[in-house]
């Protein structure tokens, strides 16, 4: 019986070496194959960088529109005083804009990260829609940082594709509704809900749009306080759009 009993004790903590020993061969060959850098693999834990991105409409001001694609180390991000903005914003109801934060392990990431610490006591990285793009075109799925980055990356491909292809800006968003279950991306969720049911109002799928309000309504129920829930604003934009659907009131929402 003490035997039978030893073997079940140490079983998980064998199975966990195997696991991690496969883990690491894993690592070793797609070092040796070039794909990731071994820095990598000892720090994945945080974010080493952060973009500032607005939607691609014409409703942001220009203040928030020329600051779209800045890009900050964390250590920038923490400085008291700090705004990923170059100015003020010029609208009475701010822009939507937001933070997102990547790891950033596949190539064209790496890259954007070596030159923001290059540039860091100097006057920043900004990116193009275009480098944007090429960012989240880029082989992100492969690289070490996928399961870290997959939510940021599609709220940047959301972003970046609004006008020129809403149907990857809504399935993006829709995917990071759904996917959304750590705390460090639920502030990615308001804004995904915000953008997602105005693209919906855009397309003329009034159906889908009142489906997701409903949902966000419920998802944030206007009692409850919590981390990352909507402003006063917030809320008050999906009522009057839910409002105008339901035929109520006329089309007057800002973006
Ligand atoms: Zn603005």
């Amino acid at each position: 019986m003490l035997g039978e009993w030893e073997f079940t004790e140490v079983t998980p903590y064998l199975v966990a070496v195997l696991g991690l020993l496969v883990v690491w061969q894993y690592y070793q060959m797609q070092i040796m194959a070039g794909r990731i850098m071994a820095i990598d693999i000892f720090d994945r834990s945080g974010i080493r960088m952060y973009i500032y991105l607005v939607p691609d409409d014409d409703a942001i001001c220009g203040v928030c529109a020329g600051s779209n694609g800045r890009v900050f180390l964390p250590s920038r991000i923490a400085e008291k005083g700090f705004s990923p903005l170059h100015g003020q914003c010029q609208r009475p109801i701010p822009c939507p804009g937001t933070l997102i934060g990547l790891y950033g392990a596949w190539p064209e990431a790496r890259g954007v990260v070596e030159r923001a610490r290059a540039q860091a006591k100097k006057s920043g990285v900004q990116l193009s829609h275009e480098e944007l793009r090429a960012l989240v075109n880029g082989q992100w799925e492969m690289s070490i940082s996928a399961e870290t980055d997959r939510l940021s990356v599609h709220m940047i491909e959301s972003a970046c594709y609004e006008k020129i292809n809403r149907a990857v800006s809504i399935t993006g968003y829709r995917y990071v509704i759904e996917e959304v279950k750590e705390v460090r991306h639920l502030l990615l969720l308001v804004p995904a809900y915000l953008r997602l049911a105005l693209l919906l109002v855009r397309s003329g799928d009034n159906d889908a749009a009142l489906a997701l309000i409903d949902r966000f309504e419920a998802r944030f129920p206007s009692k409850k306080r919590g981390l990352h829930f909507p402003t006063a604003e917030q809320r008050n934009f999906m009522k009057m759009r839910k409002s105008h659907l339901l035929g109520n009131q006329p089309e007057k929402i800002p973006a």
